[in-house]
């Protein structure tokens, strides 16, 4: 992997967690479940999953603060430790291998819009989804809906993690 490489920077609202997602992302998910709604205080959330390893913090350093989930297994929440905003999770399902980054919190965060809505089941009802975008009513299958050369970066992530 060539770590020259820079698909955007983001970071938290003082500044003092900067970091640079080296790729574009595996998926992003908008997810309208009433967890992420809580979460946010608003409709969604906008997560872009990317390997652990092509997220480089910059400065600063996160917080993790252990939070529960819908899955009841719990999710460590990234934040900043002076201004707490949340720049990335990770879920017990990917474990510490993949990071949920909060798109948000991306300089250039047009550049990951949603590639599927998820629970949906419980959307708020004035927001409409874009027609063409894949939207099920709660989670799915990634074989189904990712593409070819994510589904690849998953399997060699999956093999690497087998390996330690
Ligand atoms: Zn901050
Ligand atoms: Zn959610």
């Amino acid at each position: 992997m060539n770590t020259e490489i820079t698909f955007s920077d983001g970071g938290c609202t003082c500044r003092f967690v900067r970091y640079r997602m080296t790729s574009k992302p595996l998926f992003v998910h908008c997810c309208h479940c009433r967890w992420c709604q809580r979460e946010t205080g608003t409709a969604f959330a906008l997560n872009a999953l990317i390997e652990a390893d092509r997220v480089q913090l910059l400065q600063g350093e996160v917080e993790v603060v252990d939070t529960p989930s819908n899955s009841g297994k719990g999710q460590k929440i990234s934040r900043c430790p002076r201004c707490h905003i949340a720049v990335w999770s990770n879920y017990a399902g990917g474990g510490d291998a993949v990071r949920f980054v909060r798109v948000g919190t991306l300089d250039d965060p047009d550049r990951c819009p949603p590639d599927i809505h998820i629970y949906t089941a419980s959307k708020q009802p004035w927001v409409v989804l874009p027609v063409g975008t894949p939207a099920v009513p709660e989670y799915y299958r990634a074989s189904e809906h990712w593409p070819k050369e994510s589904l690849e970066r998953r399997a060699a992530l999956l093999a690497r993690s087998r390996q330690q």
